[in-house]
């Protein structure tokens, strides 16, 4: 087999695994944002409960992160956009005190106090006017990109979990993309799908995959890097892309692959 067949037939395997990942709803593993119910139900509801969990979703296990504020809700007595914006020092106090919600004690709250304030001040309070159905995928992502806390990474895994899995109605999806996730770097290294761990080379990489929506592979790749494609220990005789995948399991690249 070529090469060039060789990397398509990972191609289509992993566009199928994307497919069926989506047809099953699965956003994490055991199907939900978080394993506690309430949480979850939290985030799916409430706009404003996703951005934040969104600036969650960074240096800590992705189910903590989206348990996050449902958390902090309970420990604040209430998830009221005003006071996140004025009552940093309150946020804070939740967030830190044992056990602490994230690892990011100090930056976090003010991100969250960012956000609440500028969803009051730009959106009219309502958060979900940020991914209004109708709006492209590229406008949405610079909007969330514009937040303090929220990169390239985490504003193109929010894209797609508003288009897959909360069903939020965007245009333009060719304009969606893979985040620069280290899950995500692992997989397309090893299945020799990306020759380089830059992130143009990642992201051209994806669009090579799914020209048509390169996002949609993105948590189906995440979800193998973290199952399977494990760093020391692949799983790769019971990976979904381990009958046409050339198994490169020395390569390793740096950095947390944590979110979501
Ligand atoms: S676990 Fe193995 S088969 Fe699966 S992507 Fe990684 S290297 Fe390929």
């Amino acid at each position: 087999m070529s090469a060039k067949r060789g990397s398509r037939a990972v191609a289509d395997a992993l566009v199928d695994h994307a497919r069926r990942v989506a047809s099953e709803g699965i956003v994490q593993t055991g199907g939900a944002f978080t394993d506690v119910a309430e949480a979850d139900a939290f985030v799916r509801a409430r706009p404003e409960a996703f951005l934040i969990g969104v600036l969650f979703t960074q240096g800590i296990p992705a189910e903590r992160a989206w348990a996050g504020p449902w958390l902090l809700a309970q420990r604040l007595g209430h998830f009221d956009l005003a006071r996140l914006a004025t009552e940093t020092g309150e946020v804070a106090r939740a967030i830190a005190a044992p056990p602490a919600l994230h690892r990011f004690v100090r930056t976090l709250p003010r991100w969250i106090s960012d956000a609440a304030a500028r969803v009051l001040a730009e959106y009219g309070g309502d958060a979900r006017a940020i991914w209004p159905d109708g709006e492209s995928v590229a406008v949405v992502a610079e909007r969330l990109r514009s937040f303090s806390g929220i990169g390239e990474k985490k504003a193109a895994m929010a894209v797609e979990l508003l288009v897959r899995h909360l069903g939020v109605q965007l245009v333009g999806l060719e304009d969606g993309c893979v985040a620069y996730d280290v899950h995500v770097r692992r997989v397309f290294l090893r299945a020799g799908l990306a020759t380089r761990d830059t992130p143009d080379a990642v992201r051209e990489a994806a669009r090579r995959v799914c020209p048509q929506e390169p996002g949609s592979i993105d948590l189906a790749t995440w979800l193998i890097g973290r199952q399977f494609c494990r760093p020391s220990t692949p799983r790769c005789d019971e990976c979904p892309l381990g009958s046409v995948c050339p198994r490169l399991t020395w390569i390793r690249p740096q950095g947390v692959g944590v979110r979501r």
